[in-house]
């Protein structure tokens, strides 16, 4: 797929004075260098390079790309026009469907899978936009989607105006139908997250999120560009692309993470139990993902709503960003296999594959994330939970002071168990 990198940007927050920020070194060659060969590994033949500031420092090093086996163009802009502004430069050389990322962030994903994620949405969408969660939401650019990975809303940062929201930060890769360029506006500086996406979801076009856990930071202040730079040349970095599998620590919600709610659990009266936050953040710094499976039965019986549960979980990881950490993924039941409740959900009344002790959840979440079953765990108050774990061939902690056949260990509450599980090593 055509590729165009945006290589703007001064590194004057990292003490650069001669170089561009992409051309920072990261061991032996410069951080954009590792873009070109990662953008080169999945097929793509030619790349442009929007540059601005000191865009000539980058031309002179990677020329026309003969000596780095791929076709380069280089273009650089007359005056700052932001991520979006400058690609109006290039219009008439755009493919139908083209890659879109920047030259300062530190990453490597698996590109054909987000490629066939865009290719299923292409006919009726303008692009899809990488997101993932991180440790600063609170902070950071957001989009929000629905059920189908449509993207609903844009949150520009700031926004601590006390709204709930899902955990999604924009990730500033993109791949974009054409069609974008109308959203362009000539020689104006613009930004696609700030501008762009805005105006497309506004309009009613489709635009869609691609949801991965995988490794892509940027390296905004010195403290970060260290750590970046330690994750990039250890390793860590490509050994989180998708196609490695994962191990996973799956999560019980209700008595493990927040506290019990009764026959009608609602957004409101949800409530995180004591040190859940930083039990979940030593999960985010560990190899494991964290993903939520919960039971939801009281949708189909009629109790909530799907939007309310949904509400909840909003509030859930609004909670747990304020303190740093964050959930990978959340899967739910709605269903329930009993009928003859007043007010239920017929179609949700099925014996379906997903509600605990059954592992559909685990499965699909698997599936989904390129989990390692046989190395993940489950942690839960219930029988349910511990079958649940133990049929998707998981370990299994058991948060409770009762005895199980299905408990690998016991634990009182959930940091407890992640100490557990992080000591087994
Ligand atoms: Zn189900």
């Amino acid at each position: 797929m055509q590729t165009i990198i945006i290589a703007g940007g001064k590194g004057t927050r990292l003490g650069l004075k001669d170089i561009p920020k992409p051309m920072v070194r990261m061991g032996d060659k410069p951080l954009l260098e590792y873009q070109i060969e990662l953008a080169k590994k999945y097929g793509a033949e030619e790349i442009y390079i929007l540059s601005g500031y000191l865009g000539n420092v980058t031309e002179e090093y990677f020329k026309d790309g003969s000596e780095f086996g791929i076709k380069i163009h280089h273009v650089i802009e007359p005056y700052p026009l932001g991520t979006a502004g400058c690609l109006k430069l290039i219009e008439d050389k755009l493919d139908d469907r083209f890659m879109v990322f920047y030259g300062d962030i530190v990453m490597d994903f698996d590109i054909d899978s987000f490629i066939e994620f865009d290719g299923k949405h292409n006919s009726m969408g303008m692009g899809t936009a990488i997101v993932h969660p991180n440790d600063h939401p609170y902070d950071s650019d957001l989009l929000q989607v629905d059920n189908n990975n449509r993207i609903t809303k844009v949150i520009p940062k700031p926004h601590n105006n006390g709204e709930y929201y899902q955990n999604l930060v924009n990730a500033a890769v993109y791949i974009f139908s054409k069609e974008v360029l109308k959203f362009i506006e000539p020689d104006k500086a613009q930004d696609f997250g700030r501008d762009i996406l805005p105006k497309i979801v506004q309009s009613g076009n489709l635009l869609f999120a691609y949801k991965t856990p995988e490794y892509i930071k940027d390296m905004g202040t010195k403290d970060r560009f260290e750590k970046v730079k330690n994750d990039l040349l250890t390793g860590k970095v490509a050994g989180l692309n998708k196609k490695n599998k994962r191990p996973c620590i799956f999560l019980d919600r209700d008595g493990v993470i927040n506290k019990n709610m009764d026959t009608k659990p609602l957004m409101k009266d949800f409530e995180l139990l004591e040190g859940v936050p930083e039990a979940i953040k030593k999960i985010n710094e560990s190899d494991y993902l964290s993903v939520i499976v919960t039971n939801q039965p009281m949708i189909a019986k009629g109790f909530v709503s799907v939007e309310e549960v949904e509400n909840t979980h909003k509030k859930m990881e609004t909670l747990l960003g304020e303190k740093g950490a964050y959930i990978n993924a959340i899967y739910y039941c709605p269903h329930h296999p009993e009928k003859g409740f007043e007010g239920e959900i017929k179609e949700l009344k099925t014996d379906c594959e997903c509600r605990k002790p059954k592992p559909g959840m685990l499965l699909k979440a698997a599936k989904e994330l390129n989990i390692d079953l046989e190395k993940s765990w489950m942690v839960g108050d219930s029988e349910r939970d511990l079958l649940a774990g133990k049929n998707a061939m998981c370990k299994t902690v058991y948060v409770s002071d009762k005895i199980s056949n299905h408990a690998d260990y016991y634990a009182k509450n959930l940091n407890e168990a992640i100490d557990i599980i992080l000591n087994k090593e």
